[in-house]
């Protein structure tokens, strides 16, 4: 099988997201999108915190429901410290020998992916994807990172959807509305348990 892997924070898990997952599936003919939220994203947990990983997850399980092709894998919330991806791909890849896979990001992630712990071990495991966001130069972009091996970089085509967890995060505190940038049921369960307040 070609496994489609989304690492991120999910805090909280947003259309964006899941667009971008039934993209890859379509585009990169992928059986199946796994979703593998950060027990400790290091690159984002110094600035502010992090929702704990129980309400991600459920968010997650929430937003998920109901679409075969799409997975989640807890591996990184089972592992201690940071949540490296080069350790996860390898750890996926040795329990999956007989699939491929494509680790999937958009392009501010692939842009960031220098200051990542030992990135060019992330494509000794997986062929990465990447996917455009806001108004990304996609050819500047693949010309100013270094440290892997571009021939393992495919791109793929997405609508431009300008929602991010931040933007949530903030819309949520300031009482704006979120309903229809979050997958149904995701603002009820934000709701509910009074996150981002
Ligand atoms: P935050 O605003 O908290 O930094 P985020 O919205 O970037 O969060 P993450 O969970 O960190 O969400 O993102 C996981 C992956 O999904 C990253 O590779 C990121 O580039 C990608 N992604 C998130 N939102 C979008 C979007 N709107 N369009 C394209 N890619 C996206």
């Amino acid at each position: 099988m070609r496994i489609g892997i989304l690492g991120g924070t999910f805090d909280p898990v947003h259309i964006g997201h899941l667009i971008m997952a039934d993209e890859a599936i379509a585009q990169l003919s992928l059986d199946q999108v796994l979703f593998v939220p950060a027990g400790d994203p290091w690159r984002k947990s110094d600035d502010r915190r992090i929702t704990p990983a129980e309400h991600r997850l459920a968010m997650l399980r929430i937003a998920l429901a109901g679409n075969d092709r799409f997975g989640i894998s807890d591996i990184e919330l089972r592992r201690e410290g940071p949540s490296y991806t080069a350790d996860t791909l390898a750890t996926l890849a040795s329990e999956r020998l007989d699939d491929e896979l494509v680790f999937l990001l958009g392009s501010d992630a692939f842009a960031d992916l220098p200051h990542w712990h030992e990135p060019h071990r992330i494509v000794d495991h997986a062929m990465l994807a990447v996917a455009p966001r806001e108004t990304a130069d996609m050819r500047g972009l693949l010309a100013r990172v270094t440290g892997i091996d571009l021939d393992r970089v495919l791109k793929f085509e997405m609508p431009r959807v300008d929602v991010s967890s931040t933007d949530v995060r903030g819309r949520v505190a300031a009482g704006r509305p979120v309903r229809y940038l979050l997958p149904p049921g995701v603002a009820g369960y934000i709701d509910e348990h009074r996150l981002y307040r």
